[in-house]
Order: C-alpha cells, then sequence, then structure tokens
C-alpha cells in the first residue's frame, strides 16, 4: 500500500457503538478534527464505526454517535461512504486467510478454561504469562476440528522488541521481546478482534496520524507487528493524557451511578426502607441492586439509573454530565463545549483560553498536547457556557436552543415561535444553561387554567402578614384591565404609581404578581414576563390565584 504524500494529513475516530459517545472520545474525536482542519486542503477527518463486537454494538448507539457529533459540530469527510466494519467481515477473512497460507497466524483451539489454567500456573511461577505458538500435532488438528471444537485465528508476532516514537509523549515507546505473543485476530465467532480491523482499515483509509486516548498505547505494538507482516506503512501516533476529575478519580461513566448510589444510601436511611422495598419499587432485581449499591465498580445501565432516581427523588440535573448528550440536553453550547474539551490536554501557549473553533484550528498542534493528566472542572466549564451565552447576540442563539429542545421534547417551549425564544433568552440575560431559561420560562407556555400553585409561595407571598399580598392582587386586578398599551415599560409606570400611592416597595407587589402568573417565586423580570404573557392571560391569571388558589 502506498504511503500518502508528506503534506497530507488523514486522521479518522473510530468510536464503538457499545454506548452514548462521553466526553473522552468528544475529546479525542476533536483533537483529531482539528489537527485535519488545520492541515487546510491537505487534510481529512473520517469516521469509522467499529462495531465488531457483535453482542455489544448497537445501531440505535450510531445513530445517537452520529447524532452527537453532528450536533458538536464535528463533521467527517466521508459522510458519503462512512466505514462500518461489521460490513467488512469479507475483506478482512481474505487478508487473515493470506496470513495463514504464509503461516504468519494460525488456528488455536484453546478453550477460555484452558487458557486460564495456563494464565493461573504462570502466576503461580510468578512469571509473566505470554502466549506463543503451541504446536499441534496434524492428527490433534484433525481431532479438534472433528469435535467441531470452536477455534480463534492468532497472529504469530515475530519476537523481537518493538519500538515507536509516541508524538504527545515525546518519547520512544518500547515493548521487549519478552513481553512479545501471539494475540488474537479473529474471534471464535468469526468476527476480526479491533487490533485487526483497526490495522486493516487504518490503512486503507490512509490515515496518516492516529490520536486516541492512553488506554491504547500498549496496543500499538500489535498494530505495528501487523502492519510490518502486511507491508502497510506506519503512521504517526499520539496517545492522549487521561481526563481527571478534580478530585483526582478517573473520569468515566461510573461517575453517574457513583452519585446515585451515594444518594440512594441516604435515601435508605432516612426512610428506613429496606434495600429489597426500593429495588422492588425500581422494579430491579434485589440482588442485581444490593450487588450494585455494596459494589463501587458495578453499574445500573441507563432505564434502571432512571427508575430508581425516580424513586429517590432524584432528577438528572442531580447527576454529573459525562455523555455528550447529557450535556446537550442540559443546555450546555456546543461552541462552550468544544473549547473546554480542546482544552483538556491541549494549550495553544500562554494563557489563552477562550477561543472560537476557527481560532482553535488555526492554533492547533500536537506538539501543544501536554503530558500529564487533564483536570475535568465543572466550574470553568459553566463560566464558559455563561461567557457565550452572554457574548452572542440572542437571534445567534436561537439554533442552539432549537437544537437543545429537539432533546427536550417534553418542555412547553417546542410551541415558541423564534422571536419568542429571542425574548425568552434575553429576559434571561446572564444565564449558564439553556435549561435555565426553559425551566424559567415554562409557566409562559402552558394554558392559564395548567398553572400549579406551590403552597409554600402561597402561604409566604399572599397569605402571611394579613394576606397583604393577596390584598395587593385584588388591587391589581383593578387597576391593571386599564392599560390599553400593554408593554413592559408601561406596565412598570402604572405599577410603579400604584406603589407609591400605597408605599409599598415593588418587591412587596411583584413578588404576589409573580406567584399569580407562574405559580412560584422565580421567573424573568416580572415586566417583561407580564408584557410577554399579554393582558388577557396576566388578568385571567390573576382572578383563578385569587379564586383557587388563596382561600
Ligand atoms: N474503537 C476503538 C475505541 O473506541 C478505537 C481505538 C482507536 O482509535 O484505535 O476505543
Amino acid at each position: 500500500m502506498p504511503a500518502a504524500s508528506a503534506d497530507t494529513v488523514v486522521t479518522r475516530f473510530a468510536p464503538s457503538p457499545t454506548g452514548y459517545l462521553h466526553v473522552g472520545g468528544a475529546r479525542t474525536a476533536l483533537f483529531s478534527w482539528l489537527l485535519a482542519r488545520h492541515a487546510g486542503g491537505a487534510g481529512k477527518f473520517l469516521l469509522r464505526i467499529e462495531d465488531t463486537d457483535l453482542a455489544r454494538s448497537t445501531e440505535q448507539a450510531t445513530l445517537q454517535l452520529l447524532d452527537d457529533l453532528r450536533w458538536l459540530g464535528l463533521h467527517w469527510d466521508n459522510a458519503a461512504d462512512l466505514v462500518y466494519q461489521s460490513r467488512r467481515k469479507h475483506v478482512y477473512d481474505a487478508i487473515i486467510e493470506s496470513l495463514v497460507q504464509r503461516n504468519l497466524a494460525y488456528r488455536a483451539y484453546e478453550t477460555p478454561e484452558e487458557l486460564d489454567l495456563l494464565r493461573k500456573a504462570a502466576e503461580r511461577e510468578k512469571r509473566q504469562f505470554v502466549y506463543r505458538r503451541r504446536d499441534l500435532s496434524a492428527e490433534q488438528v484433525k481431532q479438534f476440528e472433528g469435535e467441531g471444537r470452536p477455534h480463534v485465528v492468532r497472529f504469530a508476532m515475530p519476537v523481537k522488541e518493538y519500538r515507536f516514537h509516541d508524538e504527545v509523549l515525546g518519547k520512544e515507546i518500547v515493548l521487549g521481546p519478552d513481553e512479545v505473543q501471539d494475540f488474537v485476530i479473529k474471534k471464535a465467532d468469526g468476527m476480526p478482534t479491533y487490533h485487526f480491523a483497526v490495522v486493516v482499515d487504518d490503512a486503507e483509509m490512509r490515515v496518516t496520524h492516529i490520536l486516541r486516548g492512553q488506554e491504547h498505547t500498549k496496543n500499538t505494538f500489535l498494530h505495528i507487528a501487523l502492519q510490518e507482516a502486511l507491508g502497510y506503512p506506519r503512521p504517526t501516533y499520539g496517545h492522549l493524557p487521561i481526563i481527571m476529575n478534580l478530585d483526582g478519580s478517573k473520569m468515566g461513566k461510573r461517575d453517574r451511578d457513583k452519585k446515585i448510589r451515594a444518594a440512594t444510601q441516604l435515601h435508605l436511611k432516612n426512610t428506613r426502607q429496606s434495600p429489597s422495598d426500593v429495588a422492588a419499587a425500581a422494579s430491579v432485581a434485589v440482588s442485581h441492586f444490593e450487588e450494585w449499591l455494596n459494589n463501587a465498580s458495578k453499574q445500573l445501565d441507563l432505564p434502571e439509573q432512571s427508575a430508581l432516581m425516580h424513586v429517590i427523588g432524584m432528577t438528572e440535573s442531580d447527576l454529573p454530565e459525562i455523555l455528550v448528550h447529557d450535556f446537550r440536553r442540559n443546555g450546555y453550547f456546543p461552541d462552550a463545549l468544544l473549547n473546554f474539551l480542546a482544552l483538556l490536554g491541549w494549550s495553544p501557549g500562554g494563557d489563552r483560553e477562550r477561543m472560537t473553533m476557527t481560532e482553535m484550528t488555526e492554533l492547533f498542534s500536537v506538539a501543544g498536547i501536554g503530558k500529564s493528566n487533564a483536570k475535568f472542572d465543572r466550574a470553568k466549564l459553566l463560566a464558559f457556557n455563561t461567557q457565550h451565552g452572554e457574548a452572542t447576540p440572542a437571534p445567534q442563539l436561537v439554533p442552539a436552543f432549537r437544537a437543545y429542545l429537539e432533546v427536550n421534547p417534553d418542555s412547553p417551549l417546542q410551541r415558541a415561535s423564534d422571536d419568542q425564544l429571542v425574548k425568552l433568552l434575553e429576559m434571561k440575560k446572564g444565564f449558564r444553561l439553556l435549561r435555565e431559561v426553559d425551566e424559567a420560562s415554562r409557566f409562559l407556555f402552558v394554558a392559564d387554567d395548567q398553572i400549579n400553585y406551590d403552597p409554600d409561595a402561597v402561604e409566604k407571598v399572599l397569605r402571611k402578614n394579613d394576606r397583604q399580598g393577596v390584598t395587593v392582587l385584588q388591587e391589581l386586578g383593578d387597576v391593571l384591565p386599564n392599560i390599553t398599551d400593554w408593554r413592559h415599560e408601561t406596565i412598570e409606570k402604572i405599577v410603579q404609581q400604584y406603589c407609591d400611592q400605597k408605599q409599598l416597595g415593588l418587591g412587596k407587589v411583584a413578588q404576589p404578581l409573580r406567584v399569580a402568573i407562574s405559580g412560584g417565586t422565580v421567573s424573568p423580570p416580572i415586566f417583561q414576563s407580564l408584557d410577554f404573557l399579554g393582558r388577557e392571560s396576566t388578568l385571567a391569571r390573576i382572578d383563578r390565584c385569587l379564586g383557587t388558589a388563596v382561600y
């Protein structure tokens, strides 16, 4: 296979669709994208779906992945012929067969139990277990085949020293001959392993630069050995630093379980319910639930998590976001998230932090990627998001707001027009997350008779102090209908006059109004809310509040 020309930069993102895209994957995709785009016309960013693990890969996860990458704006250049490994079995089969013909690969028949025994024996003798070819006689092979014994195909990895230069770590990584072993390239189910398919496809797609997580560093030796056997060029490799939580633990999907587990334990303690009660309420098998409760390495799947959270009164926003989908659902802007992800390991130099995608593309280099662990600082991400919302004119935020609403189908803001979304964004200027704009504005999009009055708010704002709030609402019910020019400036002027006349502070009037129109004590600025809601609805809600919520 000919090597690509020297100035070409072909990168790829090769996710396994076994779950949703998480921040680690998104960062790998982003760095690979930036490296390709930095090269301009000489760069390409390709996508490949590594779905050879038939039991764990799902079509749903693939679609979700594509959707998450599109939301981030990390578009790939092979949209027309996206590579799915599961559809390329015939290609891998032919190459594996050629390796077998050349005696560079062979069938191996050990059962998992036999392999386990070999591993244990090595452990007892305090030596590292390495699998090397065990010569089988023709009769043995005949017998195994006759029995229909399952087999794998192993690559006979030439025993020697392997080394490659890691562009991120800036040094040679070495594997000594003692650690070399024959690894599986074709599984018992007939599918190629990750190690095999990745090498064939990187070569066929003419990938020149591979950036991926540090968990793959040692895999690279296996890939190099296969490239040598197959006469493929060697791409440039760089392994990205690990992403850590601020408390020093490795960031991962388990962080969600950790939070839910702690809340469940507290719930059990406070309510004195037994684990089996809670498990039953959440429709999770008791034994599975107890195992999870007592073992920090266990995970519940997503539907189990939500059922349990419902039982213990936890909501999604109580959980740390790990998946790109979570960030989108909670109302982060893709630009803010990308800027933040870029800084997980990379720095353009100096203390420059806020950058647009164009600036990051211009400045990106593998040399700027650090060697030490990256820290996932949620407060910083939130600050980036807030700044992005503040610095961008509201009309330009509408597409992001629509993308947020797409994954929050229950929000009544689905009914909002673009102009209305602009108004909401302006009213809540300074918001941190789009979710805050959404939640604070929902009352503006429900029918007047669907407002739920929060009993605490009614008690505190309307009934306390001799029902002062009720009196205010009754009096405003006489004043407000006279306003014909229903704009926030006019409403404010009239309400202010009323306050002066009654010698009441604005707060004493605004809060009862807020409870009457929204049911609670938080809303966007009150006069703008009244303007937005309109005269009819405002009056109807005041009436209804006086009639049904207060007695
Ligand atoms: N499918 C592999 C993963 O998701 C790809 C690793 C690689 O980039 O080679 O980890």
